[in-house]
């Protein structure tokens, strides 16, 4: 294995403040493939691939990638590939049916209790196997416009417990946009839980700032974070200190994985993903089959593989560093779980 201290091209030491992390992202496949020193063979078909779904990487992600590797665990979940661009059944734009469950700009209403805040579009990194990879956000997100709607649709369905900011990654959006979100949230008395689905703490550490914590987790509301990482190699020092510090200022912190295909499908890869959250603070909390969306089924793993994988997990981790292995399925109240 090359080291780290061999990497040439650029030296990434400093990475800047969060901001400046996340406008820094590398976009460019030819960047990145010199960065990592890979195979320029690699670049057509990435230039490709990022015509349908652009790429996009922050530099703290790729510091924790082996140079050289083409198989990297966490350079295959950002890679632009030539599958991407084939066609196959039964893997369309909208696997899950969101754009006919939005009863008003911003606002997913899936599921009962619960529902998702679009607090904007972009993210820190492109997942390939993301299921929002084609999702209008240009057309549907909490904008100036359609602000007052949504407030109105929670205020008025008192079966509304829980309000989850998603996107794209809400941490992508700045702490006063944030928290004039969820002080909103927090004057509407029938709402208890305020979950956030991000992938900043992972890609990002560094986006755990004190301001975030204040706005998060000192409101009245009960603070969920849902972090998403798929391999224990994505957890290092700086994501455990970002994860200690949600922690200590009492929020709730669990994960959701993808189960992908040369990624984490093996039962030894998914039992060190479980140690290493848990060494974080974090617990294992869903582990979903691939949803059918386009430019990624060749991460697909099929549903009787994933059962004996997560057998063997069972066999051999603690219940509670066992995920629920889920699927979802469109128009179902709540995500299937797969036994
Ligand atoms: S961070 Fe989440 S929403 Fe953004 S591309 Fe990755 S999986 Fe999709």
């Amino acid at each position: 294995m090359i080291t780290r201290s061999e990497l040439s091209v650029q030296t990434i030491n400093d990475f800047g403040c969060w901001q400046e992390q996340l406008a820094g992202a590398v976009t460019s496949p030819e960047l990145l493939l010199s960065m990592l020193q890979l195979s320029t063979k690699l670049l057509p078909p990435a230039l490709k691939a990022c015509q349908e779904f652009p790429l996009r990487v922050p530099h703290a992600y790729i510091n924790r990638m082996e140079l050289g590797n083409p198989n990297d665990p966490l350079l295959r979940q950002v890679l632009p590939i030539g599958e991407e661009c084939e066609h196959i059944e039964g893997f369309g734009l909208d696997p899950l049916a969101e754009q006919s469950q939005n009863p008003t700009d911003g606002v997913i209403h899936k599921y009962h209790g619960r529902l998702l805040l679009i607090v904007g579009g972009s993210c820190a990194v492109n997942c390939r196997f993301c299921f929002r990879r084609h999702f209008p956000y240009q057309d549907n997100r909490l904008d100036r416009d359609s602000w007052n709607s949504a407030m109105e649709y929670i205020r008025s369905d008192t079966s509304i417990k829980e309000v989850i900011l998603s996107g794209g990654d809400p941490l992508a959006s700045n702490d006063r946009r944030l928290e004039k979100i969820v002080t909103e949230l927090n004057h509407i008395s029938h709402v208890e839980t305020l979950r956030i689905h991000t992938r900043l703490p992972v890609v990002i550490p560094d986006r755990v700032t004190d301001d975030l914590i204040n706005w998060f987790a000192k409101k009245r509301l009960q603070p969920v974070m849902v972090i998403h990482a798929n391999h224990a190699n994505e957890i290092d020092e700086s994501v455990r200190e970002a994860t200690f510090r949600l922690k200590q200022a009492g929020v709730t912190l669990l994960n959701q994985a993808v189960l992908l295909k040369g990624i984490n499908d093996s039962p030894s890869a998914l039992i060190q993903l479980g140690d290493a959250l848990f060494k974080a603070g974090v617990l294992p909390y869903y582990l979903h089959l691939l949803d059918p969306v386009h430019g990624a089924a060749h991460f697909d793993v099929p549903e009787a593989k994933a059962k004996s994988l997560i057998k063997e997990v069972m066999d051999s981790s603690p219940g509670y560093l066992v995920p629920k292995l889920v699927r979802e399925i469109p128009g179902r109240p709540g995500k299937t779980w797969i036994s």
